[in-house]
């Protein structure tokens, strides 16, 4: 059976969730601590409660999952806008079709060259985002992109995984994104709540609710592994929207084997000429509680935030349990040929160059990675889930995190970068806990600075 949401049965939750009583939430908290994840039953008493003190210890559990699962790695990658021809209606976006500017869609030639940009950056992972528009950015423009993307080769850079921001689409669609290879099918749902989706989306194909909402059935069912699910926060109440992801997941994970495979974390930011009264703004002590909730309720799902929030937003929600996070981003079409060439600006809360932020990461003591090895090992799907619940995986994603960084110092650093990557990896080495995966990183990690690259477990 395909995905359902009855917003009345997801407020009436919340409401029976209500002012769950200490012994219930200290149930709930033990359990968390156990990282086997939550039910959307107890994630509804966690967003309801006000219950200081037991907040609070939500907020701990999921630094300590952070520092468990995750420890020091944060997998970086970048957004690449192909088109921006939109045929809907939607209040909250740019790019909706009301809003007249003049769009266009790159060019196979204009896409190597974004791309090849993005790999000088030393960027191993795109996400191809574009409007709908059945006529101006078809299905086979978009696998061209795709493979065209994958052809691209400059110098030692290259796109190893390109994860896929497209509108819902057909199951045969789904089909040809597979074939092409793709990382991850990501969808934002926007609202859960389908009031609030009705009323936002004036017109357009995404004003299907339903068909929006299937979009991940029929990509699992046509064969496509990894999906990553969003809500754009602000849009409606954040508990009602977690809730909504919540039972999402869960839906997938009965019917498919895999729940979200990523879950984006975007906000709603006011902005000029918007109308913000009709939207939930949420306040920077909600949103952290929200991303606090989603980390204990699956620990083992990938989080991601982009550069719509600042580096000091970023830096906090990393410590509740980021594990993504887009650096050097364009969020305009052929954004990062134009900034090369002096036009386009950064206009994004966090706009800093890809490397300004990697220094920024290590200063933290974290760990940029550039790893795609999973899904280049075909640890996609139930597989990478069963491997991800069994707490088995981090145990190849610091040595992969280790060695891509590796990579990148040997291929795009300066001598102070260098200086600063290389002490990091050293610090690092000892924390892989497997003695013979921590002897083949360090045989690995000789390798790469011997010139050889693209070495993974
Ligand atoms: Fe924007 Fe996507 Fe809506 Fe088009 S479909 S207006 S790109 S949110
Ligand atoms: Fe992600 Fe897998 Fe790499 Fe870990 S090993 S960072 S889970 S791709």
């Amino acid at each position: 059976m395909d995905m359902k949401i009855d917003a009345a049965k997801v407020e009436h939750m919340l409401d029976e969730a209500g002012g769950a009583d200490k012994q219930r939430l200290d149930s709930i908290l033990d359990r968390a601590e156990s990282f086997k994840g939550l039910s959307p039953e107890d994630v509804a008493a966690l967003l309801t409660t006000d219950s200081g003190p037991h907040i609070e210890r939500m907020f701990k559990i999921a630094g300590s999952i952070k520092e468990e699962i995750y420890g020091e790695r944060i997998v970086m990658f970048a957004p690449l806008y192909v088109s921006d021809y939109c045929v809907n209606k939607c209040r909250y976006c740019g790019f909706s079709c009301d809003n007249k500017f003049s769009r266009r869609r790159l060019s196979m030639d204009e896409i190597k060259a974004e791309a090849e940009i993005l790999e000088r950056m030393g960027h191993k992972r795109l996400a191809v985002e574009a409007g709908e528009d059945p006529v101006n950015c078809p299905i086979d423009y978009i696998l061209d992109a795709i493979k065209t993307i994958y052809s691209m080769k400059a110098d030692t850079g290259e796109i190893r995984r390109v994860n896929v921001n497209i509108a819902a689409t057909t199951g045969d669609n789904y089909k040809k994104l597979r074939d092409v290879g793709i990382g991850t099918y990501i969808l934002f749902q926007e609202t859960y709540h389908e009031p609030t989706y009705s009323e936002l989306h004036e017109s357009g194909p995404k004003k299907d609710f339903d068909y929006h909402l299937t979009s991940f059935d029929r990509a699992m069912r046509s064969g496509i592994d990894d999906v990553g699910g969003g809500v754009l926060f602000g849009l409606y109440d954040w508990r009602f929207e977690v809730l909504g992801l919540m039972l999402h997941n869960r839906h997938l994970d009965e019917t498919y084997g895999a729940g979200f495979h990523t879950i984006s974390m975007p906000r709603l930011c006011p902005a000029e000429g918007m109308d913000m009264s009709s939207y939930r703004i949420l306040s920077d002590e909600d949103f952290k509680r929200v991303v606090a909730t989603v980390r204990i309720a699956v620990p083992y799902t990938g989080m991601i935030i982009s550069t719509r929030e600042s580096p000091a937003m970023r830096k906090e929600l990393i410590k509740l349990g980021i594990s993504q996070i887009s650096g050097g981003s364009s969020v305009e079409v052929g954004g990062y040929a134009a900034r090369q060439a002096g036009g386009e600006q950064f206009e994004l809360a966090d706009g800093r160059p890809a490397i300004d932020v990697l220094r920024w990461l290590m200063d933290e003591s974290l760990v940029p990675s550039f790893c795609t090895a999973c899904y280049r090992k075909g640890r996609t799907g139930d597989r990478f889930m069963s491997l991800a619940k069994s707490g088995n995986i981090k145990n190849v994603c610091l040595p992969n995190a280790l060695m891509t960084l590796c990579e990148y110092m040997m291929d795009y650093g300066d001598d102070a970068f260098r200086n600063q990557a290389g002490a990091l990896i050293e610090k690092n080495i000892p924390k892989i806990k497997n003695e013979k995966m921590r002897e083949l990183t360090k045989g690995s990690i000789k390798r790469i600075k011997n010139g050889e690259r693209d070495l993974y477990v």
